[in-house]
């Protein structure tokens, strides 16, 4: 039976990557950092129902310590370094942490299997927010990059230290340049999350407004359960390599809240309102993914369309916000 070791296992990404694991046989070891709310951080493993098919374990990614002792104790075959400070618009508050977590932290997991486990097979979660401000209008492998936040800077780091650590030490290292996805477990403060939260929310008789900040932005959603499923593919090959996960499609916030609102049958005009401290001090635009060589190399497809995506989301917040009421009564 294969060992998987998964950094971040608590995030989404970490959530449906242990499901798919577990489904392949893996033993999945998962890090989790300590928290005095460990019972709330497992949520999203439990709402898969799959909390008690891993062996959770005490971690850190600052921690080389953590890192080499995990790495001595579990021998896994493969790492997946999913962990992260990962919110755009706090890496301007935490613009340090932010550097020691997601760039540092990578550097770490990098040292902890050089020095006690090169044989493994690494992945390093990149992300399409490297491009930034685009310098082409679809993005591939080889458009270069232009980070616009403390985050992105932050993961072209951890992304250039992956590419270099496989081509000075001969790591098994890949970096999926993912674009930005999302499912019923994404993060309440990410834009998409926020708005079907928003929805049910309205819907139910929970509030009114949404506040958002930039409606015009554009992004190439999709599903992580099928993005998860090109990490893997990706470290199934041969040699490695650096891969665009992408639809090809992209959408304005505007559009999403549209479809999202007319989902339960609600105008989204009357209920979004812009606020101007919601904004960021840059901004990404735009971003379009080409992921052709994911396709070719990998036989990677992404199969769950924006609309079915989005009625699962709400679908999910509808259904979390009711349990609620019925709890309160
Ligand atoms: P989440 O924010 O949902 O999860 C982040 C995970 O990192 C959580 O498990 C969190 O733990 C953990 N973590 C944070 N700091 C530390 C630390 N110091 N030590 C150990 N663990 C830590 O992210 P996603 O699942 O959405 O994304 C997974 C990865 O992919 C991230 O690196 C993200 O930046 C990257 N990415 C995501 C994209 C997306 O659209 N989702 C797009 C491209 C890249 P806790 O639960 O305790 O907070
Ligand atoms: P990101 O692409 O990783 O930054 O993912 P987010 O979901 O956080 O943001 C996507 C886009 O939505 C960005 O261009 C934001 O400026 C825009 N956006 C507009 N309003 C909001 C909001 O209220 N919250 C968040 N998180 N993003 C918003």
């Amino acid at each position: 039976m294969p060992t998987c070791l998964i950094t971040g296992v608590t995030g989404q990404d970490g959530a449906y990557l242990s499901q798919l694991l577990l489904s392949k046989g893996y033993r999945v070891i998962g890090m989790m950092r300590r928290s005095a709310s460990a019972d709330i951080v497992g949520e999203r493993l439990r709402w898969l129902g799959i909390y008690n098919d891993i062996e959770l374990v005490d971690g850190n990614l600052t921690d080389l310590s953590s890192l080499l002792r995990l790495l001595k104790t579990y021998k896994p075959d493969e790492i997946y370094n999913l962990a992260a400070q990962s919110f755009v618009a706090a890496s301007w508050n935490q613009p340090l942490l932010t550097g020691q977590v997601t760039a540092i932290g990578a550097t770490n997991v990098l040292e902890a299997i050089r020095l006690s486990r090169p044989e493994a097979r690494f992945y390093q979660a990149s992300s399409s927010e490297m491009f930034g401000r685009i310098q082409e209008p679809v993005q591939n492998e080889r458009t270069p990059f232009y980070p616009r936040s403390p985050y992105a800077v932050a993961k072209l780091y951890a992304h250039w230290i992956t590419v270099n650590y496989r081509e000075s030490f001969g790591l098994h290292a890949s970096c999926g340049i993912l674009f930005n996805h999302e499912s019923p477990l994404r993060g309440i403060e990410f834009v998409t999350r926020k708005i079907t939260d928003g929805v049910a929310r309205i819907k139910l008789g929970l509030a009114r407004e949404l506040p958002l900040g930039n409606l015009d932005a554009m992004r190439d959603w999709g599903h992580a359960r099928d993005y998860v499923y090109a990490m893997w593919l990706m470290l199934q090959q041969p040699t490695p390599d650096d891969y665009v996960v992408a639809t090809g499609h992209n959408t304005t916030i505007r559009e999403f809240c549209r479809l999202a609102f007319s989902y339960v049958g609600l105008n989204f005009q009357e209920h979004v309102v812009t606020r101007s401290d919601l904004m960021r001090p840059a901004e990404v635009d735009v971003l379009l993914g080409n992921a052709t060589k994911a396709k070719r190399k990998l036989g990677w497809q992404p199969t769950i369309t924006l609309d079915a995506m989005i009625a699962e989301m709400v679908e999910a917040d509808l259904a979390r916000h009711t349990n609620r009421l019925k709890h309160w009564k």
